[in-house]
């Protein structure tokens, strides 16, 4: 039984992704167009992307965005406490 559509979903955007616009990296399945930073919307190389939830980063925002989540959680606290 060969059968063209997938029933797999996007996981950026949670929709049906039909074959033609498949990628599949590490078993998670994206429409091309959808593998991108979500930060930039820049376009990813399969070679280099991260991802955190199912959202994808290029490597500079996700180093930006996550590795100095240090800072933002304490500037969270603090306008936490100043509200
Ligand atoms: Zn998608
Ligand atoms: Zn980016």
């Amino acid at each position: 039984m060969s059968f063209t559509g997938t029933l797999d979903k996007c996981k950026a955007c949670d929709k049906t992704v039909y074959f033609v616009d498949l990628l599949s990296v590490d078993g998670i399945t994206y429409h091309k167009a959808c593998f991108r930073c979500s930060h930039c919307k820049g376009t990813l190389a399969m070679s280099s992307y991260s991802s955190m939830d199912g959202v994808l980063y290029c490597k500079p925002h996700f180093e930006q965005l996550f590795k100095e989540s240090g800072n933002f959680s304490k500037n969270f606290q603090t306008s936490k406490i100043f509200n």
